[in-house]
């Protein structure tokens, strides 16, 4: 009688409990990158019942700080702010108390082409009178285009949706070195073939900075202690709202409520923000019409090398570090060390449709592949300290960089699908941006909205 009636009340007692919903929360984020911590920042700021969703173990996303000893680091994602109007990101590096530093000034700029290596003048072309001229006219009529498209609302022009801008520079360069050229550089920022991406897609993108200028400038500082250091304090200050290593698999609406299932648990929330790349949310379950969406983004491609030295050696041999390139292995390589530990930091690029065989190289490939690309700009190659490199397209949570892009006619079909809020889900990410779409700054401004986005909703 007595065990009977213990469990009796072991049930009475426990039964409810173990019947009950799991806790709703007001909104769940999925991501903790640039994007997903701000969002969540700011609304448990404002007193919200929030928690963020993140798969790796680690906050940032794209922004990965690699440590290289004495409190530095290096970056195998996101590394630069821009010289101006980025001003979310200046007031978290203000607040996290890491210091910008710029390229070093010092020494000659090279070019590296099939014909051989050649000094350039700071700011200079490495082409023709002519073709210098042709590239100006080119980029006239390229910020001519950029006035006329609305960020907000790019599918209004419509006629620059079915060009690809691969076509448009055809049609607007005379000589083919300036065509080369700007094919070059479109592949180069984009990250992706020109011959996919829609003239309006990078009209838009390039419009989100506000001025063309501004993204001559966009690599300008760089942070030695590490922008990671910005996201540790993000994820510190949201405390128990973050739970890493929790792998979104699904999430599935009914009238009222959102379920988020990880491998393990599910979550109860009013709305949720998805704050990941957009080419990863047709994995979710999400409706058929926003999954097309996603699964027709075009994922960037980009290929980060790092070569840490002792001392920046070839500042002896009178060179910047600078070198640009548009046929050699690597688009561009910079100086980007530190000067308190005087460290010597190499960092190469290389981007767009000739980075995908290199992505998929083994480190030791890669760095055989850095090492010639040196070997053939200073003369010499020294072996370094430590080499890093990450394959951002190979990376599940991640998937391309620097961001994705919208292909041909994809606006006009689309219009604002995964940007505007679609029941009770929202989307923010910096491919969602209406500032600085593709940069770290694109991120923070998404988070802005859609967090406003979700208080307007909740109210
Ligand atoms: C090589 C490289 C260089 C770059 N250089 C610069 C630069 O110099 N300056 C600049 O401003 N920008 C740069 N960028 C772009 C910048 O990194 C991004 O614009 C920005 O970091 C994007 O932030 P986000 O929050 O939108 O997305 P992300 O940083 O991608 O964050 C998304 C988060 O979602 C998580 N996630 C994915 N799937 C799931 C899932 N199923 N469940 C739960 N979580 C999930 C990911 O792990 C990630 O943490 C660079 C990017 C790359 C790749």
């Amino acid at each position: 009688m007595r065990s009977f009636l213990t469990a009796f009340l072991f049930l009475f007692c426990t039964g409810p409990a173990l019947a009950s919903a799991p806790q709703t929360y007001d909104v769940i984020v999925v991501g903790a990158g640039a994007a997903g911590l701000h969002t969540a920042g700011i609304l448990k700021a404002r007193g919200l019942n929030v928690l963020c969703l993140e798969a790796r173990d680690r906050v940032g996303g794209r922004v990965f700080s690699q440590p290289i000893g004495d409190g530095q680091y290096v970056e195998l994602g996101a590394q630069w702010m821009a010289f101006e109007g980025q001003h979310r990101l200046q007031r978290l590096v203000a607040e996290s108390g890491i210091h910008p530093q710029t390229h070093s000034q010092l020494g000659k700029d090279l070019a590296l082409s099939r014909g051989g290596t050649r000094t350039l003048k700071p700011g200079a072309l490495d082409m023709s009178v002519l073709a210098q001229l042709d590239t100006l006219q080119v980029y006239l009529r390229l910020n001519r285009i950029l006035r006329r498209v609305s960020v907000a609302e790019p599918w209004r022009s419509a006629d620059l949706d079915r060009v690809s801008a691969a076509d448009w520079v055809q049609g607007a360069a005379w000589t083919k070195e300036s065509r080369d050229f700007w094919t070059h550089v479109i592949n180069q920022e984009t990250c992706c073939d020109s011959r996919t991406l829609s003239m309006l897609e990078l009209a838009q993108n390039m419009a989100t900075a506000g001025e063309v200028e501004r993204l001559d400038r966009a690599e300008h500082y760089y942070f030695p202690q590490g922008l990671g250091a910005l996201f540790r304090k993000m994820a510190a200050d949201l405390g128990d709202s973050l739970k890493t290593g929790q792998r979104v698999l699904a999430v599935s609406e009914n009238e009222s409520r959102v379920t988020v299932t990880t491998d393990g648990n599910s979550y109860v929330a009013r709305y949720v923000v998805l704050a990941l790349p957009p080419q990863l949310m047709g994995e979710l379950g999400i409706p058929s019409h926003l999954a097309g969406v996603a699964d027709r983004m075009l994922e960037g491609r980009a290929v980060k090398m790092i070569a840490v030295y002792d001392s920046p050696w070839w500042r002896d041999k009178g060179f910047s570090g600078r070198v640009t390139s548009r046929d050699g292995q690597l688009d561009l390589v910079v100086d980007s060390s530190h000067e308190r530990t005087g460290k010597g930091i190499l960092v190469g690029l290389v981007s767009g449709p000739r980075s995908q065989a290199i992505g998929e190289r083994s480190l030791a490939d890669k760095q055989e592949i850095f090492k010639k690309h040196i070997h053939a700009a200073f003369g010499e190659w020294r072996e370094p300290l430590q080499f890093y490199s990450h394959d951002w397209t190979g990376d599940v949570f991640t998937r391309g960089g620097y961001a994705s892009h919208r292909p041909l006619g994809e606006w006009t079909k689309s219009q604002d699908a995964l940007i505007s809020p679609s029941g009770h889900l929202l989307f923010a990410g910096t491919e969602t941006a209406r500032e600085w779409r593709g940069f770290i700054e694109g991120a923070l401004e998404s988070a802005e909205r859609a967090a406003a986005e979700c208080e307007s909703l909740l109210r």
